[in-house]
């Protein structure tokens, strides 16, 4: 493949081509021409991709569409990965931005690689990504959660997980939950976590503000066209606690006991987990605590 918007296609390649999530000038020269050069597009929703091609005037040889969804991907995959040994090359594409991220693909790109294919990225939109660049919240280390359950029980007990976690974490949300999700949010992390709101990224009405938690349930709430559309919630990461040299792995790991664990116990299978030394970890889990992490009451020594 070369650098240039020209596609000069590797026989029995396969190509991940992401697509605009909104705003269909972010379709890419390189994506274009790939799309227009493949023999078969594997695509979520045929009708999504015949609309993008159309728009561009890419035409496809018939039966060049096929159809690649959660439900029949790994049955689909095995008849794919079998043209492209024969030679063909493939393009994988989603409704919208990077396949694979919360969307269909997976199944396609590992039976590629097992079956020795080569497999090659065409980058573009991802919301994800595109919603941390313009958060405001630190970019250096990141978790992607992906979509946030759908049941309140479920989506406290995902908010649980991160209540210690140092990164800022990336969710994306559908639109007739971002509510309730924001409540839960305030319930479990606490009113004052900062968190960014992104919506309708890239199309007409796109919004994206960052706030502590408490001020923008009350923001998202003063309006109901902020309700409207898809959104990417990111949140920022619990304040690092000065660590007196412990290792970030074992930090980790303690910090995920914690949030289940007195802080001797945590830090006994912190130290067995990791192999580091358990008594620095024992000091780190009584200041984590005391940051009110690890409330509870502890009176085992370490
Ligand atoms: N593969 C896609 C990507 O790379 O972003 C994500 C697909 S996932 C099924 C769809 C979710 O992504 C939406 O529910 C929303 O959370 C987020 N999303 C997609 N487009 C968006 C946009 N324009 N603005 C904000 N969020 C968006």
């Amino acid at each position: 493949m070369n650098v240039s918007g020209d596609a000069s296609l590797e026989p029995g390649a396969l190509y991940v081509v992401a697509t605009p999530i909104g705003n269909l000038g972010d379709l890419s020269p390189r994506a274009q021409a790939v799309l227009g050069a493949v023999s078969r597009i594997a695509a979520e929703d045929t009708r999504t991709t015949s609309a993008l091609l159309a728009h561009f005037g890419i035409r496809t040889p018939p039966g060049g569409l096929v159809a690649l969804h959660d439900h029949n991907e790994t049955r689909i995959a095995e008849g794919l990965i079998r043209e492209l040994a024969d030679g063909a090359t493939l393009a994988v594409v989603s409704d919208a931005g990077t396949p694979l991220i919360s969307d269909p693909g997976y199944a396609l790109v590992r039976a590629a690689r097992a079956a020795g294919r080569a497999v090659y990225t065409v980058p573009g939109p991802c919301a994800a990504i595109a919603a941390l660049s313009v958060s405001g919240l630190p970019t250096d280390r990141f978790v992607f959660a992906g979509f946030l359950p759908a049941k309140s029980g479920a989506r406290r007990a995902a908010f649980e997980l991160i209540k210690a976690e140092p990164r800022t974490a990336i969710y994306y949300e559908s639109t007739h939950r971002i509510e309730d999700s924001l409540n839960d949010l305030v319930a479990v992390l606490g009113p004052e976590r900062r968190v960014c709101l992104a919506r309708e990224l890239t199309k007409r009405f796109e919004q994206s503000i960052t706030l502590p938690a408490a001020e923008l349930c009350v923001w998202q709430r003063e309006d109901p066209n902020r309700g409207r559309g898809e959104f990417v919630l990111i949140v920022e990461g619990a304040p690092e606690v000065a660590n007196d040299g412990a290792d970030p792995e074992a930090e980790r790991v303690l910090r995920l006991l914690l949030a289940e664990l007195p802080a001797s116990r945590a830090a006994r299978l912190a130290a067995e987990i990791t192999g580091a030394a358990k008594k620095p970890l024992y000091q780190l889990a009584l200041k984590i605590a005391g940051d009110g992490a690890g409330d509870r009451d502890d009176a085992e020594s370490a």
